[in-house]
């Protein structure tokens, strides 16, 4: 019996966080599908591949020598051999990261690697956490658990801001928001991950800590469990 949970939502949710603690948590592997686009966009700009030539981005993602850590403890990423867990998540990436995601051929070939990931992963560890914008809707729609991550944009760009400047002051804020509220909006384009499908259970984190929001998530698996 493995445990398949897929968790979405927007940016500066606490997805990340959150799902790697519920997976170490539960003792399960781990999947990062945002780091992936990310490794792809990084692997892209290496090459010289102009990220708008939707052909020869999606033929990249064919080819990407990608390697995946799945393990939540420390989920390090790889592309040829060179660790990019830094240089996947820079300010400059993260603004055309939603370019490459928005390419349809790429998705396929994203969701296709991605099913494949979580199979290998769930069969190894006895389960998987698996986070992004579409895997409770497209990538495992059949999930276990299916759970949607969201908080108020105030509470998400307060977080995010922290994130990147070490503080949430309002000068911050507004340099985070261009960076969170348009990438949403673009990746809304391809993903629904701000309303929660049939079957997908909302976890509102707006007014909860971390530890609270790692809590309310596993009591959406514990019940679900409870279910079966
Ligand atoms: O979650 P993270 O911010 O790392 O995701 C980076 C980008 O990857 C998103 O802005 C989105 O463009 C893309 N993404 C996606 N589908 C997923 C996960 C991420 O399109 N399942």
């Amino acid at each position: 019996m493995s445990l398949v949970i897929a968790i979405d939502g927007p940016s500066g949710s606490g997805k990340s966080s959150v799902s790697k603690a519920v997976a170490r948590a539960l003792g399960v592997g781990y999947l990062d599908t945002g780091a992936m686009y990310r490794a792809l966009t990084w692997w892209c700009l290496e090459e010289g591949i102009d990220l708008t030539d939707r052909d020869a981005v999606a033929q990249a993602a064919l080819v990407l020598p990608l390697e995946m850590g799945t393990d939540p403890a420390d989920p390090r990423v790889s592309v040829a051999g060179k660790p990019v867990d830094a240089e996947i998540r820079t300010t400059e990436l993260s603004s055309v990261v939603s370019t490459v995601a928005t390419n349809l051929d790429v998705r396929e070939e994203m969701r296709r690697l991605q099913r494949a990931l979580m199979a290998e992963i769930s069969e190894r560890t006895g389960g998987v956490v698996t986070e992004g914008r579409d895997i409770t809707t497209v990538v495992a729609p059949d999930a276990d658990v299916r759970i949607l991550l969201t908080a108020s944009e105030e509470a998400r760009l307060r977080r995010r801001s922290a994130e990147l400047h070490g503080e949430a002051s309002a000068s911050s804020i507004d340099a985070t928001r261009d960076q969170i509220v348009r990438r949403d909006q673009e990746d809304s384009t391809v993903s629904v991950f701000t309303e929660a499908a049939d079957g997908v259970v909302l976890v509102d984190t707006s007014d909860l800590d971390f530890e609270q929001s790692v809590a309310a998530v596993l009591a959406v698996v514990s019940a679900a469990q409870e279910r079966e």
